[in-house]
């Protein structure tokens, strides 16, 4: 029987892989290392009891908005909460991208941007890094005034670069982008870990989102939560668009918890970066090229080695990093996330061995 095909777009694509390997060290998805404080487990198996099941759950949100609004000193108004920052963005997609519109960005950074864009049948304005993988205002320019973007993205810090842009970039193109015009998405997934955030810069008159997500600092990857803040009138808008009660019970009530653990979530911050520093200092005295990171992760090139033959060698050593040496721009680079002392010895360990 001939198999029924799916729009043609979606055909020919091959959809996010992060290979899930077996191994003792993982450092391949800049997830935490630590799982999160025994007090917060503790408060939301309490909390679980408390849910009323029979019943479908706050469509809004509000309390876990409300005390996102307060950590970040926005209205709740201008907060949207989803399944993970890859649901925010592709909800932002799905209301501001879509068939007729193109959504612009900056290779190499986080390849869920044009794939979501493409899912979304919005067209990628594919714009291109420097040779040194910064952004390059010029492109930015020219590739806003070529494409005129419904949605442009920063990543900021980026991945996998782990760079971060200035507040004098991230305003320079908010101007760029307000005139087309169109929204800015700063997508701050790592922003925790980085020296400013551009949510400094959010205002109702101005174009601006920024994502953020429970993943990485908050130690929950496995609950999938994200959110944004913007102005209320693109809330207003994802409002609309969004699946009914799309975000359940538990994970309201677990996101809301984890607001009350910020001083663990600070302490673990301080000590990744910390752990970053000494990574990043044994990486400079290896045969690599290192790009300083603002992230929980460091992009690194092994100098006169194939990637593909040291990335299975970390493996073969029980150790898992990321193969970028395929993604556009980045040949010969492997991306390590920050992990416990122990871990990151073990890849430090692993690495001078296969490298000497
Ligand atoms: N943005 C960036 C830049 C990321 O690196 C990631 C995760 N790898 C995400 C968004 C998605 O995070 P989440 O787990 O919140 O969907």
């Amino acid at each position: 029987m001939a198999r029924f095909l799916p729009r043609p777009d979606v055909a020919l694509r091959e959809g996010y892989h992060s290979p899930q390997v077996d191994v003792e060290v993982r450092l391949n998805t800049n997830e935490s290392p630590l799982a999160p404080p025994a007090g917060f487990v503790d408060a939301l198996a309490d909390a679980v009891r408390t849910v009323a099941w029979h019943r479908y759950p706050d469509r809004l949100a509000r309390e876990l908005r409300g005390r996102l609004a307060d950590l970040h000193g926005v209205a709740p108004e201008q907060v949207f909460v989803a399944n993970g920052s890859n649901e925010v963005l592709q909800t932002l997609s799905l209301a501001y991208g879509g068939p007729g519109r193109s959504i612009a960005l900056f290779e190499p950074t986080y390849a869920m941007h044009s794939q979501i864009a493409r899912v979304c049948g919005a067209t990628v304005a594919e714009g291109r890094r420097g040779e040194d993988l910064a952004l390059d205002l010029a492109e930015v320019r020219r590739v806003v005034a070529e494409r005129r973007p419904a949605i442009t993205y920063l990543c900021s810090p980026n991945n996998p670069t782990g760079m971060v842009e200035t507040p004098e970039t991230v305003a320079e193109v908010l101007g760029l982008v307000a005139e087309v015009p169109g929204l800015l998405v700063v997508d701050e997934a790592y922003a925790q870990f980085a020296p400013w955030s551009a949510a400094e810069l959010l205002d109702e008159d101005a174009p601006l989102v920024v994502t953020r997500t429970y993943s990485k600092t908050w130690s929950m990857a496995a609950a999938r939560l994200g959110y944004l803040l913007a102005p209320s009138w693109v809330v207003a808008e994802l409002d609309k668009v969004v699946l009914p009660y799309h975000l359940d019970a538990l994970k309201q009530l677990a996101g809301t918890i984890a607001l009350d653990f910020l001083d663990d979530m600070e302490t673990r911050v301080s000590y990744l970066t910390e752990e970053r520093g000494r990574v990043d200092a044994a990486l400079r005295d290896l045969p690599c090229q290192v790009w300083p990171s603002s992230a929980n992760f460091i992009l690194f090139r092994p100098l006169d080695r194939d990637a593909d033959a040291v990335w299975q060698a970390l493996v073969d050593r029980s150790v898992l990093v990321r193969n970028c040496s395929g993604w556009p721009g980045l040949s010969g680079c492997l991306r390590v996330t920050i992990g416990t002392r122990d871990e990151d010895d073990r890849f430090l360990d692993a690495l001078r061995e296969v490298l000497s």
